[in-house]
């Protein structure tokens, strides 16, 4: 799938949770995106150095219900594409490229993939959700999706991880919180997310692990699969970084 460029001209946007804004683009040119689940746009900022400065978001549009590009960005104070897409106003537009990504479901003989996420590293499994519930339909094929943040109000898009768990018992959603005091539902659980897999009865061989959004969540849970023996090919990594 060829990297294009195009602008992007805000629709629509809302507050998804206290520091998280959901942002709906369409393109400019009046074209479709044409991308895999799970993969990445990337916008073009002015850097005060005078240099241009790219960010990459993940899609997470329910890929295949429709061509608005949708995104879910985490605000921090200072932050060259945080300050400009909070401030961005519907009708507004920033060059951006895409797609591009290699965190996408493949067709493999396994028999359970374990998403992992923290934050907003849970937007290319929002995007999947169609092409998750196809796979679905195979009944020895299962899948658990974990998301950890901090508190309940975090929890972006746990809504529509629910709703999904209660139509397909084969899918499994888990929220974990690393600083709520409150009393939980049965799908949520106090602590790091990396921290669940004692409890998974995880399977090398015939797991398959997917991790995204944070790098010192990733960089963790990465030793700990290893040291149980999957192999590095089975378990496919992103982490949200700044490029430049
Ligand atoms: C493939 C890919 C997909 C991504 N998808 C998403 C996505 O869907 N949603 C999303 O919100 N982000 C996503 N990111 C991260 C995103 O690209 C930016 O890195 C992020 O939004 C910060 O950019 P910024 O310009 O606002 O801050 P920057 O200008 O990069 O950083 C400002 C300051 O904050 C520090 N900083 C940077 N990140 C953090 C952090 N997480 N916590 C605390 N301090 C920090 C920096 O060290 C710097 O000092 C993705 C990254 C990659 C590589």
């Amino acid at each position: 799938m060829a990297i294009e460029q195009f602008n992007l001209v805000l629709k629509s946007a809302k507050m998804l949770t206290p520091n998280t804004r959901h942002m709906i683009f369409v393109r400019e040119d009046g074209k479709k995106l044409d991308y895999l689940p799970g993969q990445f746009i990337t916008f073009t900022f002015d850097g005060s150095d005078g240099k241009p400065k790219r960010r990459s978001y993940s899609i997470s549009s329910l890929h295949g219900q429709t061509d608005e590009i949708e995104i879910a960005i985490s605000y921090i104070k200072g932050g060259v594409a945080s300050e400009a897409l909070f401030a961005m106003q519907p009708g507004q537009k920033f060059p951006a490229m895409g797609p591009a990504g290699r965190l996408v479901l493949q067709e493999e003989p396994i028999s359970r993939y374990i998403l992992i996420a923290t934050g907003t590293g849970v937007a290319p499994y929002r995007c999947m959700l169609p092409n998750i519930a196809e796979k679905l339909n195979n009944p020895n094929f299962s899948i658990e999706l974990f998301l950890g943040v901090r508190l309940k109000e975090d929890l972006l898009y746990g809504e529509d991880f629910v709703e999904f768990a209660k139509t397909h018992p084969n899918f499994k959603f888990h929220a974990y919180y690393s600083r709520e005091q409150s009393a939980l539902e049965p799908y949520e659980h106090k602590g790091y997310v990396q921290h669940a897999f004692d409890q998974l009865n995880l399977k090398p061989g015939s797991d398959v692990i997917y991790l995204c959004g944070n790098p010192n969540m990733i960089d963790e849970a990465f030793q700990k699969l290893v040291a149980m023996g999957f192999a590095t090919k089975d378990i496919r990594r992103e982490k949200y970084i700044s490029s430049n």
